[in-house]
């Protein structure tokens, strides 16, 4: 019997790679069930391709054969009894419910939409935890970190060390950055990725996103996740063990690979799909520090996880508010930065462990980051 698999965010980068993934992979998964948020012309070419039980528009009502529309269709989708994992491929604060239900239903969820675990780790991680649900990283990173630590115990871990490229700015003046145009944000070095996440890794947001992340799904304290810019993006992380000892899981960079892993893990299985690693083609490898300079936003983020609580829900929030300004024109590249400083200082950070209080938070830290930004 094959395992059914539901993909919330089909149309996107890391919902058309999961697609790419399942093809060569038919005899052990299915799609049973997708969802894209306005693309109806791919969504409905992946329905016809793959016959899932389930297809769901958020926005565009229910023609193309869809048989779920609006926002409700993410929850249905990721607990639709046909369904064992849940990928989420969600961009931003939009995925949180459909983990969240997933979860409470007792399935995997194959988490690409880090932002939602960033924004409310401690709920989703409890809620993983109380009903028997798991949550299993896409993201190259954490994906790298829990390839190294599976079949070790907590205990064993001392400190993770993720890597970033450093983005398309990194050799750039800080002054230069500042005044970078949408379509330089947008020419990332080694990934090719949503616009949102592509922002982000300019702005090495992304990276800060990544240590909340790996706080909550590995349980380290924060001084205990490291990040080194490595532009080469051939490492994808380092764990260092009690003992010293220090692993790194490597590859060219691909988000197949991960996804494949998420699916499948503890278990690997053979997939020819992916290109064969060659270290004399990886050549050399280069790693430096994060500059504040160049990367402020970085700073402010690892900040906001130290605060605890709503920070990093108010965090998220106003990047995701000041990227979309950015990408729309309206706010210079540097005012991302400005904009989340300006909200962070503003934010009074509490108890996030509730759904309300999340969710008031973010609200909150949105109408502050449009206010900043506009400023
Ligand atoms: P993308 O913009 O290419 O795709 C986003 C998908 O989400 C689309 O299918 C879209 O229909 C759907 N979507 C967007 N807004 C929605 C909403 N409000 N409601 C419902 N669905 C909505 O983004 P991506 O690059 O595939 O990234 C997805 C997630 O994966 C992000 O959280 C990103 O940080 C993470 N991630 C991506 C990569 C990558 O290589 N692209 C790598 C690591 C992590
Ligand atoms: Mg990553």
């Amino acid at each position: 019997m094959s395992i059914g698999v539901a993909i919330l965010g089909s149309t996107g980068s890391i919902g058309c790679s999961t697609l790419q993934v399942l093809g060569r992979q038919r005899d052990r998964f299915r799609v049973a069930a997708l969802t894209a948020h306005s693309n109806a012309d791919l969504l409905q070419r992946q329905a016809a391709e793959w016959k899932p039980a389930y297809v769901g528009l958020v926005n565009g009502g229910s023609g193309v054969g869809a048989r779920g529309s609006g926002v409700a269709c993410l929850v249905e989708a990721a607990t639709h009894p046909d369904v064992e994992i849940v990928v989420n491929a969600i961009v931003g604060a939009a995925g949180l419910e459909a983990t969240l239900a997933a979860l409470r239903a007792g399935k995997r969820v194959a988490l690409a939409n880090k932002e939602t675990l960033v924004m409310a780790g401690e709920l989703v991680t409890r809620t993983a935890r109380e009903c028997g649900g798991e949550i299993v990283p896409v993201d190259s990173e954490h994906s790298a970190v829990l390839q190294c630590v599976t079949g070790r115990q907590s205990a064993e871990l001392a400190r993770l060390i993720l890597t970033a490229s450093g983005g398309p700015f990194r050799t750039w003046t800080p002054e230069r950055v500042a005044g970078a145009t949408v379509d330089e944000a947008l020419r990332h070095p080694t990934w090719k990725m949503g616009k949102k996440i592509t922002v982000d890794s300019a702005t090495l947001v992304n990276k800060a996103l990544e240590v909340i992340e790996a706080h909550f799904l590995f349980g380290l304290p924060y001084d205990a996740v490291e990040v080194v810019v490595h532009p080469q993006s051939v490492v994808h992380a380092f764990v260092e063990f009690v003992d010293g000892s220090v692993l790194a899981q490597v590859g060219f960079p691909t988000m197949e690979l991960p996804i494949l892993y998420a699916l499948t893990h503890p278990v690997r299985v053979p997939d020819a799909g992916t290109r064969r690693f060659d270290p004399v083609v990886a050549g050399t490898l280069t790693f430096e520090p994060v500059s504040s300079d160049l990367y402020p936003a970085y700073g402010l983020g690892r900040t906001a996880a130290a605060t605890g609580g709503t920070a990093a829900t108010a965090f998220n929030a106003a990047n995701e508010v000041a990227v979309e300004l950015f990408l729309d024109g309206k706010i210079r590249f540097g005012r991302i930065g400005e904009t989340i400083a300006r909200v962070l200082d503003a934010h009074h950070a509490g108890d996030a462990a509730t759904l309300e209080a999340v969710l008031v938070a973010d609200a909150e830290a949105r109408r502050l980051a449009r206010e900043a930004a506009c400023r």
